[in-house]
């Protein structure tokens, strides 16, 4: 399972209500611990989809190579990718399948005219053909 502490957790909200109506996407840095991750801090990134980013997001390899550093440099890890829906449920969705990896935890926020709506967390399998979800608690 996922736990997202209360700053990161209020971060992430705040940066996809900011965002709404467009797609806004981070990352999650903590610790793995036996039986859960804990995300102690998420990371805003730059959505660098050059088309509608109503319902599309894009990491640039460098911000999350970045990010990665970032975590290292705290003694943390990356944990997983966080990315919002604008009305819309918190699915993943083929493009989101297809853009995954299968080593990370990805947080999908559901915003409904402007404010948080619920969230899940996506477990993609090495193929990158299907995702289950993952026990989240924010
Ligand atoms: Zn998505």
């Amino acid at each position: 399972m996922i736990r997202i502490e209360n700053e990161p957790w209020t971060t992430m909200v705040t940066h996809a209500r900011q965002t709404y109506p467009n797609e806004c996407c981070g990352a999650m840095i903590g610790v793995i611990g036996d039986d859960e991750k804990i995300v102690r801090a998420a990371l805003p990134l730059e959505n660098a989809f050059a088309g509608a980013q109503a319902a599309r997001y894009e990491l640039r390899p460098e911000d999350l190579l970045a990010a990665d550093k970032a975590a290292r440099e705290r003694s943390m890890d990356l944990i997983g990718i966080y990315h919002s829906h604008p009305d819309c449920d918190a699915y993943f969705s083929k493009t989101d399948l297809r853009n995954s990896c299968p080593w990370y935890s990805f947080v999908v926020l559901s915003i409904q005219k402007g404010e948080f709506h619920h969230a899940n967390s996506w477990l993609p399998n090495f193929e990158q053909t299907e995702a289950t979800k993952e026990e989240l608690s924010y």
